[in-house]
């Protein structure tokens, strides 16, 4: 691929020339390529010390190897937590890369909504418990075509967000409807909200409605971006909409499954 860009040459007002440039794009694409294999070589380097240093700190924590004193043990809780979150980061990082360049396949099966939406919410109950929240499950008799684990990993991405964002004792609904040949899944939460200008950022990566929010609460910056990933890559759309305060949903649609045709040898009814 070539990208050709031209612009005159003049001498007191009169064209006398142009300059033609003619790019080499290939060398573009190879940079790309360059950034995305040094961003999974760096994930792997720097896993396997990270694993390491946290299963050290681990051990040191755990009281295993004698009591520490309470300031040492304070900060190795701390250190302990830093490297684990370190840890998401990587993982996510790694995750979106090879989302993004298609490097991991999506396995596709037809999947029960109804399922999905119990898996997912049991995943979370003990987090939502810990924080007095509720979490509603909607009635679905829906089947999707789609890969289900990355579904649930989308689900798992929505749901922590809202409980993360909710005020305690709040509700959070979560719930999936039928719109022409499509499914619409709904993550509904109470929280403080986004604001109408940041709907779309908050799909990018690194992108927080506040800059302390992906520290305070633990979060990586990268959930959305990957939950935007995963939904585009099998064929759906995702958005978010919210009235600041009062509520705020995260939606996503995934392809109905084919209607299976009656099984070989079974008659058709005539009537
Ligand atoms: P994080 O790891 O920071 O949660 P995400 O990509 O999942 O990363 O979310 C990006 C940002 O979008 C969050 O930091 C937060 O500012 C905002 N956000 C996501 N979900 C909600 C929600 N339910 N309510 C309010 N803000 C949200």
């Amino acid at each position: 691929p070539v990208e050709v860009t031209a612009s005159p040459l003049r001498d007191s007002g009169t064209i006398e020339g142009a300059v033609v440039v003619f790019r080499d794009m290939t060398e573009r694409q190879a940079i790309d390529r360059m950034k995305n294999e040094f961003v999974s070589v760096v994930s792997h380097e720097l896993r396997t010390p990270l694993t390491s240093i946290r299963g050290t700190l681990g051990l040191l924590a755990s009281g295993a190897l004698g009591a520490l004193h309470p300031r040492a043990q304070r900060m190795t809780g701390t250190a302990l937590e830093s490297s684990e979150r370190l840890t998401r980061l990587i993982n996510d990082i790694l995750d979106l890369e090879r989302l993004g360049t298609g490097t991991v396949p999506m396995e596709l099966s037809d999947v029960e909504v109804a399922g999905l939406l119990r898996d997912a919410a049991d995943q979370v109950g003990v987090l939502a418990a810990e924080a007095g929240l509720t979490i509603r499950v909607g009635e679905a008799s829906s089947v999707v075509r789609g890969d289900r684990d990355r579904l649930l990993q989308t689900l798992l991405n929505l749901l922590s967000n809202a409980i993360k964002y909710s005020p305690p004792g709040a509700a959070i609904d979560v719930d999936a409807v039928e719109v022409g040949s499509l499914v619409e899944f709904r993550v509904t939460d109470r929280g403080r909200g986004i604001p109408a200008d940041r709907l779309e950022q908050v799909f990018d990566r690194f992108q927080q409605v506040d800059s302390s929010d992906a520290r305070e609460k633990g979060g990586t910056g990268l959930g959305l971006a990957i939950s935007k990933t995963i939904i585009e890559r099998l064929g759906g759309r995702i958005w978010a909409e919210s009235d600041p305060g009062r509520r705020t949903s995260f939606h996503f649609t995934v392809p109905l499954a084919e209607v299976t045709e009656p099984a070989a040898g079974q008659e058709p009814v005539v009537l």
